[in-house]
């Protein structure tokens, strides 16, 4: 699995992330962007490429090996 966080008060609504994984990140308007907060590992590679394109560095992509279950305290 891999978690996603995207610092939106850095965020410029350039929408390259939008443009090279859109199964994740979604434009509302001009600047509002809504994403997927975790995603499959299929997505890797494609967040990788959208992560390096930002061109604010806005997104940080976590992968995490463990099963969702064993990680606690995140709500
Ligand atoms: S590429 Fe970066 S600045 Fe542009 S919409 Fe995505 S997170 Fe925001």
């Amino acid at each position: 699995m891999v978690r996603i966080a995207v610092d939106l008060n850095r965020c410029q609504g350039y929408a390259q992330c939008a443009f090279l994984a859109p199964e994740v990140f979604t434009l509302h308007g001009e600047e509002v962007l809504l994403y997927a907060p975790e995603a499959d590992e299929a997505q890797r590679e494609k967040l990788a490429q959208a992560t390096a394109a930002c061109p604010v560095q806005a997104i940080l992509v976590d992968v995490v090996d463990a099963p969702s279950e064993a990680v606690s305290g995140d709500r």
